[in-house]
């Protein structure tokens, strides 16, 4: 019996680059794919959406005094990159044996299908692993919001935020010794207290969704199979 049956993976595009200043690793990407394979065989429904920062995110070219890009272009450019990521990890998944598929909401007929939810849930329902891709198809928001977007309209029972920590602590846990960690957490405490981890629109839009997220460790290799399974890992944010 799953804790959750159909989960929203959110991984930021930082993970794909690997040892890589910025691009794309397709070695990371494999690997990536041969751990959504194993979630996949416990009977979840599994999509995902990807960032764009491993190639461009309008904050890392915001500017600091000189010229700089247009925010509206900037974001544009932030959503391609997604689509860049998400077509990349379909082939990924493709080459590890996964039924999988790209559906965009920032539209790139000739390399994937828009997104529909309808289209979406199908899929889901009959196991294909959907890459959401476009962010949320609009600029000013981030992929934080369109995992919560997309997870809401396709009755996704969680959505699991890939970290580079094990937990949401109060304070960077790297920077402070004395950092607090939470195991558990409301999306009230996350507004109120201002976390970082996710932006305030996800953390409105999770809220309104009724969505649970859990916040884990994604170095942490076989902790999506554990959360799916019902044990307790990182931080769970509920209502
Ligand atoms: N972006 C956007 N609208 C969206 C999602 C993303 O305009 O709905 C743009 C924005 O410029 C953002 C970039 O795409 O900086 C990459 O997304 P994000 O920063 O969320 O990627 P991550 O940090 O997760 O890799």
């Amino acid at each position: 019996m799953l804790t959750y049956k159909r989960i929203l993976l959110k991984m930021s595009g930082e993970v794909f680059k690997g040892s890589k200043v910025s691009g794309i690793d397709f070695e990371v990407l494999l690997g990536l794919a041969k751990r959504v394979k194993k979630v996949k065989a416990l009977g979840v429904e599994i999509g995902i959406v990807i960032g764009g920062g491993n190639i461009w995110r309008y904050r890392d070219n915001a500017s600091k005094g000189g010229p700089s890009l247009d925010r509206v272009v900037s974001d544009n450019l932030g959503m391609m990159a997604t689509n860049m990521n998400a077509l990349a990890f379909v082939d990924a998944l493709k080459a590890e044996g996964v039924d999988a598929v790209a559906l965009t909401a920032y539209p790139c007929e000739k390399a994937m299908k828009t997104y529909v939810p309808a289209k979406a849930k199908k899929y889901l329902k009959k196991g294909t692993v959907v890459v959401f891709a476009g962010g949320t198809g609009d600029p000013y928001f981030t992929t934080d919001t369109a995992a919560a977007m997309r997870a809401v309209e396709t009755n996704c029972d969680v959505v699991m935020k890939a970290t580079k920590v094990d937990y949401v602590y109060d304070k960077d846990p790297v920077k402070y010794k004395d950092a607090k960690k939470y195991t558990h957490l409301t999306y009230a405490e996350v507004i109120d207290q201002k976390l970082g981890v996710m932006d305030m629109t996800c953390a409105t839009t999770c809220k309104k969704g009724k969505l649970p997220m859990l916040v884990f460790n994604l170095n942490k290799v076989g902790l999506i199979e554990k959360a799916v399974k019902g044990e307790k890992v990182g931080t769970l944010i509920t209502l």
